[in-house]
């Protein structure tokens, strides 16, 4: 058993209560790491040593020094990616080729947020009051706490550690229980790159209070969380009453459409890509497909013929196209959803089961004839599940793409420019990819 401690003030630590507890691999079952089992009383030495850093040398750094240290860090995570994919991949299940391309690019992202760091400047505000200077200078919010998800952690992390850093913000950042493992070891990989103690702290815990006492801490000035819909809803809660900030990257449901006029074999690259990559555990799933009629069959026979062959196995295999669900539990509720789709009426056409390797697996699943009335087309699934539903009309496609109240994101499938531009601007989603899917860059 592997065993790793939680970072505050520089340091590995054990938690106040001494309490420790284990995490899984998902693919063999085995408990594979020891970490502390935190609490508040944890989160409040965490933020007391990031208010401290806060208010020392930390909070006097030039934007440039610490554009140097995200650099610094940048070149640390480059030379350590492939150690810290494979932790990843231990934690979560996820294929390691994913794990490898995600810690690959962080480097990416903390060399943009350097940039920022170096380039952010206020405003001087002409006025008509004589003898005035009026001016606006950039400052930290303080401390950020951050809340991040399991399944891809981090990545998730560093789209806010990156910029917290960049404005000179400290942080206390509380990871999955799943997948405690490589936040620590950033938080180690930070400190080598000579992070002052303090700047970026880790509390881990079994259960909710490390995130509970976080998200309501007086001396938390922002949150940042990831996470579903239901906990982001608590934690705004909790943000508001003390009227500190939140940023709130939640769950989804999102609609790909694809029209008659499409590339169909383009398509099906997408929407395979976007609801069995990461085994369906990611917040932009590509979870509905909205099909136009005529095309419908074609594009099923397409997915469906794929979608069979699909090879599920040992993640960190270079043959492996599928990893397992990252828990037990998530592959009840996986089954879970299914079996109502099909008590609603939905048609079973691939998958539906284990893929007979038992674990965690489900194969990749699609079911058609999903009506916007059933629960699978509202229902987040977190999983390798894709709905699908026809449409006759542009204006019906829309609709139904939009009768969600998620707005995460969504993808448009069409050869017409002019077509890819209006159904874009008529989404109710924040990120719409057209004839490609799940593309991001720190610049956008
Ligand atoms: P989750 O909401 O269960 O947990 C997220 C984090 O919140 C974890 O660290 C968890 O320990 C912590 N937490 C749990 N209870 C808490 C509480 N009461 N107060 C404060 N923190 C608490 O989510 P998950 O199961 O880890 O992740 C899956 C969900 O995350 C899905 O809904 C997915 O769509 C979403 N997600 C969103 C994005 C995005 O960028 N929008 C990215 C990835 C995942």
């Amino acid at each position: 058993m592997d065993r790793y401690g939680m970072h505050i003030d520089g340091r590995p630590e054990a938690g106040q209560a001494g309490r420790e507890y284990e995490t899984v691999d998902p693919f063999t079952g085995q408990a594979w790491a020891a970490v502390p089992d935190g609490d508040g009383a944890d989160v409040d030495r965490a933020v007391a040593a990031a208010r401290a850093a806060l208010r020392g040398p930390w909070g006097a750094t030039t934007p440039t020094a610490r554009a140097d240290v995200l650099r610094r860090l940048a070149d640390l995570v480059e030379r350590d990616a492939d150690a810290l994919a494979a932790l990843e991949t231990r934690d979560n299940g996820k294929l390691l080729a994913e794990t490898l391309a995600q810690c690959r690019g962080l480097p990416h992202w903390l060399r943009y947020f350097a940039g920022l760091a170096e380039t952010a400047r206020g405003a001087v505000i002409p006025t008509a009051k004589a003898n005035v200077l009026v001016y606006t200078r950039e400052e930290p919010v303080g401390v950020v706490g951050a809340i991040v998800p399991w399944n891809s952690p981090l990545l998730l992390l560093v789209f806010k550690l990156a910029p917290a850093l960049a404005a000179g913000c400290t942080l206390v950042v509380k990871p999955s229980e799943q997948t405690p493992v490589t936040t620590v070891e950033l938080a180690r990989l930070a400190t080598e790159a000579g992070l002052p103690d303090g700047v970026f702290n880790v509390v881990t815990g079994a259960g909710p209070e490390p995130g509970t006492a976080l998200a309501a801490h007086p001396d938390v000035a922002m949150i940042a969380f990831t996470g579903s819909t239901e906990i982001g809803r608590l934690v705004a809660h909790a943000a508001a009453e003390r009227f500190a900030r939140s940023t709130l990257e939640l769950g989804g449901k999102s609609a790909q459409i694809v029209f008659a006029d499409a590339d169909l074999e383009a398509a099906r690259d997408g929407l395979l890509a976007g609801i069995f990559a990461a085994t369906g555990q990611t917040c932009v799933a590509g979870s509905r497909l909205l099909v136009h009629r005529d095309v419908h069959d074609e594009l099923l026979a397409l997915l469906v013929a794929r979608a069979d062959t699909i090879r599920l196995g040992d993640p960190t295999a270079a043959d492996t196209e599928m990893g397992p669900l990252s828990s037990p539990a998530q592959q009840t509720r996986v089954r879970g959803h299914v079996e109502r789709a099909v008590e609603d009426g939905a048609r079973l056409v691939a998958g539906g089961h284990d893929g007979g390797l038992g674990g965690c697996f489900w194969a990749p699943t699609i079911l058609d004839g999903v009506t916007p009335d059933m629960r699978l087309a509202r229902d987040e699934v977190f999983g390798p599940v894709l709905a699908v539903d026809v449409f006759d009309t542009d204006a019906e496609a829309i609709e139904k793409a939009n009768a969600t109240p998620f707005g995460l994101a969504a993808g448009v499938w069409t050869t017409d420019i002019g077509r890819a531009h209006r159904t874009a601007a008529a989404l109710d989603a924040g990120t719409v990819w057209v004839n490609t899917y799940r593309m991001m860059a720190p610049e956008v």
